[in-house]
């Protein structure tokens, strides 16, 4: 058992800055509804039971509104780290992370970073907007919120993002180049952040940018499990339920989370 704190779910639903479609701020309750259905049990992968008593807590969700939604998350992160608990956040569009990453960068200076997803999200901008959810890992990395940014299953990258992934020394693990397992141990404070349109569109439908070509749910897994170092936060984002067939992206996005709450209790 880890000495850090219980992990604790936050809905944040919010998808003011997806650049194509919206509904990603309609997953959190969606996950969590798959979390808790019957069909499945509450022992991960792991060997966690996560239905014993304690083993993680939930927040509910954030409400804002749109203008202030970016104060909002980053002042809600804060004040669970100062609670000594490790928030675990569900989106809500990508954008989310950068103010996520605000308060927990601060609290863990040296941040490493684990981000699977099909896309860079390196854009200095996109479309007029520096805080798109294309952008968050430039607004992050330019900051000096992590020491170091591992990006997992990557297959969109362009010239551009290229450049700034070179400028910001981001390691960029093409989906081509899998399985990078031994890119993803660190020693210190890590956080996952996990857009589920790195799955293959096969397994998650449910995505506002469905990339073919991506990860099985087992790659997933298997890249989670490999993870070493002090989870301290994760995220999993861009659910987009207007998406979705049969529900089939939740049940897969309730799996990551249950997959990633087990690593944060097991370490
Ligand atoms: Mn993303
Ligand atoms: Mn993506």
């Amino acid at each position: 058992m880890t000495k850090l704190g219980v992990p604790t779910i936050l809905g944040i639903p919010f998808d003011g800055h997806s650049s194509y479609l919206r509904g990603a701020g309609e997953a959190p309750g969606k996950i969590r509804a798959a979390l808790h259905c019957d069909a499945s049990n509450h022992w991960t992968e792991g060997r966690v039971d996560l239905g014993r008593a304690g083993a993680y807590e939930d927040a509910g969700d954030l409400a804002f509104s749109e203008t202030i939604a970016f104060a909002v998350i980053e002042n809600s992160i804060a004040a669970l780290l100062d609670r000594g608990k490790r928030p675990v956040s569900l989106g809500g569009d990508h954008s989310i992370t950068y103010p996520i990453i605000k308060a927990v960068g601060r609290h863990y200076p040296r941040l490493t970073i684990f981000h699977f997803d099909a896309h860079p999200d390196l854009y200095d901008e996109f479309e007029g907007s520096r805080l798109s959810h294309a952008c968050p890992f430039a607004r992050i990395m330019e900051a000096g919120l992590a020491k170091r940014l591992v990006q997992v299953g990557i297959r969109t990258i362009n010239g551009h993002q290229r450049e700034q992934a070179h400028r910001f020394g981001v390691e960029v693990m093409e989906m081509s180049s899998l399985p990078a397992y031994d890119r993803l141990k660190q020693a210190g404070p890590v956080y996952i952040s996990f857009d589920m349109d790195v799955l293959d569109p096969a397994f998650a439908p449910g995505v506002s940018h469905r990339e073919p070509g991506g990860m099985s749910v087992r790659e997933a897994i298997a890249h989670l499990h490999a993870i070493e170092g002090e989870i301290v936060g994760a995220d999993v984002v861009e659910y987009n339920p207007v998406q979705d067939l049969a529900g089939v992206t939740a049940t897969a996005g309730a799996k990551v989370l249950k997959e990633i709450l087990g690593k944060m209790i097991s370490g």
